[in-house]
């Protein structure tokens, strides 16, 4: 194996023992630990996963969650009440909703009411329009949580070639947005791409966000390339990136693990907004 693996696991357990130092002076300045609100409605496995592993994040850094577990049968307007109580309420600094919601309910219209300020996941118009243009926001976890791990690499990103593909508004675009705010010529590929090899050949930082699995092959890779897989394909209870680990080991120059590398870093990233979010509701 020629490439170096990108540890994500390592990273973000360093990421969040800082991040439990900073919650910490920011509960003796306060008064109280910053607050992250999780709201669940329904009861889809992976959801119910992916909201227990958050709500232990937060206690490992000492960041206070509030937990709404909701029935599947709840209704737009009591998630609506919800989210402006919480959106009023002052001790509470960030506010998550899982996604997916049940059917019926319309996510555009419930994330659009969580007040931008306390919009952790930085899904909303306004955190989006904000990274768009290139201000201080809350930035997409995945999206940042990449930027992290091609940081840690020590390869510069200002001057390099970044390919993304994927389009997605929670990870292809909002990645490609900060590789372009670092400085890198970025081409985004997505489904209607031709020729997509031809692309990614040319990319000296990779980041896959298909949902495919195993779809990025060694020989679409340029020699020593970053390649960073945000991939989750799970098959048969075994968890599968985007890239062809094997094939690409061969080619590229560093590369994240599946499971190991991007995944720690999203809710890692999700903690560092909550952090932000309290620092900057608390002036
Ligand atoms: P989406 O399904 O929303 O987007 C997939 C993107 O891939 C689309 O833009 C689509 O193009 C593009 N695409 C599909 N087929 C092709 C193709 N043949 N060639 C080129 N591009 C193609 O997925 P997400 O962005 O939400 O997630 C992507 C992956 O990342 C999933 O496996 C997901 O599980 C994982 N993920 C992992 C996270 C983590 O924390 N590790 C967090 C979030 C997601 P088009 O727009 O044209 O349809």
């Amino acid at each position: 194996m020629k490439a170096k693996l990108i540890d994500g696991k390592a990273i973000a357990a360093t990421m969040r023992r800082s991040l439990r130092t900073g919650a910490a002076a920011f509960a003796k300045r306060a008064g109280r630990p910053p607050a992250l609100a999780v709201m669940l409605a329904g009861e889809d496995p992976a959801s119910q996963i992916y909201v227990r592993n958050k709500i232990a994040a937060c206690a490992e850094t000492g960041i206070k969650s509030l937990e709404y577990f909701l029935p599947k049968n709840v209704s737009e307007r009591e998630l609506a009440d919800l989210i402006d109580a919480l959106n009023e309420d002052g001790t509470v600094d960030g506010i998550l909703v899982q996604l997916p919601l049940p059917k019926g309910l319309d996510s555009h219209r419930v994330l659009g009411r969580i007040k931008p300020e306390k919009d952790v996941d930085g899904f909303s118009a306004v955190n989006a329009g904000n990274l768009f243009l290139g201000n201080e926001t809350l930035t997409a976890c995945t999206a940042s949580g990449c930027i992290e791990l091609i940081r840690s690499t020590g390869v510069s990103i200002e001057g390099k070639h970044a390919v993304v593909v994927g389009r997605s508004n929670i990870v292809g675009k909002p990645v490609a947005m900060l590789l372009l705010g670092n400085n890198a010529t970025v081409t985004v590929c997505h489904s209607k791409t031709r020729g997509l090899a031809k692309f990614t050949r040319q990319a000296d930082i990779l980041v896959c966000a298909v949902g495919k699995r195993e779809f990025v092959t060694g020989d679409m890779i340029k020699p020593g390339a970053v390649v960073i897989d945000v991939g989750m394909n799970r098959v048969d209870g075994k968890l599968y990136g985007d890239v062809e680990f094997s094939s690409a080991c061969e080619a590229a120059g560093f590369i994240t693990p599946v499971p190991g590398g991007v995944g720690p870093m999203t809710i890692t990233m999700l903690l560092y907004n909550c952090l932000q979010a309290a620092r900057r509701n608390n002036i």
